[in-house]
């Protein structure tokens, strides 16, 4: 690793979902907005949306997508560790499998009181962000 390039982790219960060496810039949707993470960056901690992590190496011409259902982004020593209940790699996103996830979810809103919900929003979000990944449409 260089010091032009950071290190990135993305580590959910199941195990560790995405890593890469050499990173030129990641792109974090953060409850504060959104934050390019570059090497030497100062240390943070922050909250981070159901959303899309983008990975760019910049040497190797790369981009790669990673949803994230929310978690903590931790930097430090030129390491990004991202941690989340679940991640995919768009790659490996079952859009038929997030699309009826996505449907289901708009059924329970539609039907339900407060507490589901707020359930059923979430797992929208997290169906419409695995769709996007793949697709770019919600
Ligand atoms: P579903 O209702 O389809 O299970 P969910 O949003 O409730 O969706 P999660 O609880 O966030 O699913 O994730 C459970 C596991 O399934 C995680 O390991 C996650 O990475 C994986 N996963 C969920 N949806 C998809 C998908 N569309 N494609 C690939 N993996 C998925």
């Amino acid at each position: 690793m260089s010091e032009h390039t950071l290190h990135v982790k993305v580590v959910t219960p199941n195990g560790v979902v995405f890593e890469h060496e050499a990173a030129s810039l990641v792109v974090l949707d953060t409850t504060n907005g959104e934050e390019g993470i570059m090497a030497q960056h100062a240390p943070i901690i922050s909250a981070l949306q159901i959303s899309e992590l983008k990975v760019i190496d910049e040497a190797a011409d790369s981009e790669e997508i990673i949803t994230i259902s929310g978690g903590f982004g931790e930097f430090s020593n030129n390491q990004l560790t991202i941690v989340s209940d679940s991640a995919e790699r768009a790659k490996d996103i079952d859009v038929e499998r997030a699309k009826k996830a996505k449907e289901r979810a708009e059924k329970h809103i539609a039907a339900s009181e407060t507490d589901d919900m707020v359930r059923a929003q979430t797992a929208l979000l997290r169906a419409a962000n695995r769709i996007h990944a793949v697709t770019g449409n919600k």
